[in-house]
């Protein structure tokens, strides 16, 4: 080959592997989604979603958590303005732990929430805001009140939210996110349905740590609430976190649990599995095929 052709050759080979590198940076770029998961309390989306949350931040996905309320109301010895200010900026912690981009804190009273108009107006401008792919919330079946509201919210605006003269401050987005519940145990009127699931497993730690931000309810509240004698919990970072881990995720997955990993992740040997996040596909909202699953949750199947 003359000098010539060679130096044309390889300019020429240069332009191809500069634009594949190119169309290749774009793909990846275009499969980064925004993901917003709604709660009622600072702490819901992180126990439900904390570790799939963790995994898709750190894909690149722009994850954020909203609690509708300021969880003014859930200590057994503090309340009010000092306990939504402390839980708030719990928030922001569990936020960094998990890596993910924003953990908002509405200013709703806790256990006083209702799914009124204003509320649901309030969501629906953050779902657009968000240019969110995908929503999650509550089941409107769950035990607590707020959770069940926080839940009815959220499946009110999945079909509002693209209604251009609601709330037409807020530009409507120009497709209908896919909405999923986060799971919950409550049978009635129907049980959870394990629609997808997700090992957590490489990102416990994670998920760990980010509920250990929530300080006033992980090592606080809530072993209060269970009869804890709050004096056996122990007081260094290393030896919370891991009775945290300990006290919240020693659940071995059972059969149905692991069947629905089955779906999901074909080639695993299920066993050696410990820890699993679900998810309830809404009627309301895209409806995704598994193919459109697998895009959203690339981490599904690659074990
Ligand atoms: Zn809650």
């Amino acid at each position: 080959m003359s000098n010539f052709k060679y130096k044309k050759m390889k300019k020429l080979l240069t332009v191809i592997c500069l634009s594949l590198a190119f169309m290749t940076a774009q793909a990846q770029e275009k499969k980064t989604l925004n993901v917003l998961a709604i709660g009622a309390h600072p702490d819901d989306c992180d126990s439900k979603f904390g570790g799939t949350a963790a995994m898709l931040a750190k894909m690149g996905y722009k994850v954020k958590f909203l609690a509708l309320t300021n969880g003014d109301a859930g200590h057994q010895s503090m309340g009010g303005g000092p306990l939504a200010k402390k839980r708030r900026q719990e928030a922001i912690d569990a936020a960094k732990a998990l890596g993910i981009a924003e953990y908002e804190v509405l200013d709703n009273h806790d256990g006083e929430l209702f799914p009124t108009l204003n509320v649901r107006l309030e969501v629906i401008r953050r779902i657009r805001d968000w240019d969110a792919d995908i929503v999650l919330g509550l089941r409107p079946n769950d035990y607590h009140p707020d959770h069940r509201n926080a839940g009815s919210v959220v499946q009110d605006a999945a079909y509002m939210n693209i209604v251009p003269n609601v709330a037409p401050d807020t530009p409507p987005l120009q497709k209908n996110p896919v909405f999923l519940y986060m799971s919950d145990h409550f049978k009635k009127p129907y049980p959870f349905q394990k629609d997808i699931a997700v090992i957590i497993d490489e990102v416990i730690d994670t998920k760990v740590k980010g509920l250990a931000a929530h300080d006033s309810q992980m090592f606080e509240w809530l072993p209060w609430t269970n009869g804890t004698d709050l004096s056996t919990i122990p007081e260094g970072e290393k030896e919370r976190l891991a009775w945290l881990k300990e006290k919240w995720m020693n659940r071995k997955p059972n059969a149905s649990t692991l069947e629905a990993v089955k779906k999901w992740y074909p080639n695993l040997d299920v066993s050696k599995v410990n820890h699993v996040e679900f998810f309830e596909i809404c009627e309301y909202g895209k409806q995704p095929t598994d193919a459109e699953i697998k895009e959203m949750f690339p981490m599904l199947g690659s074990k």
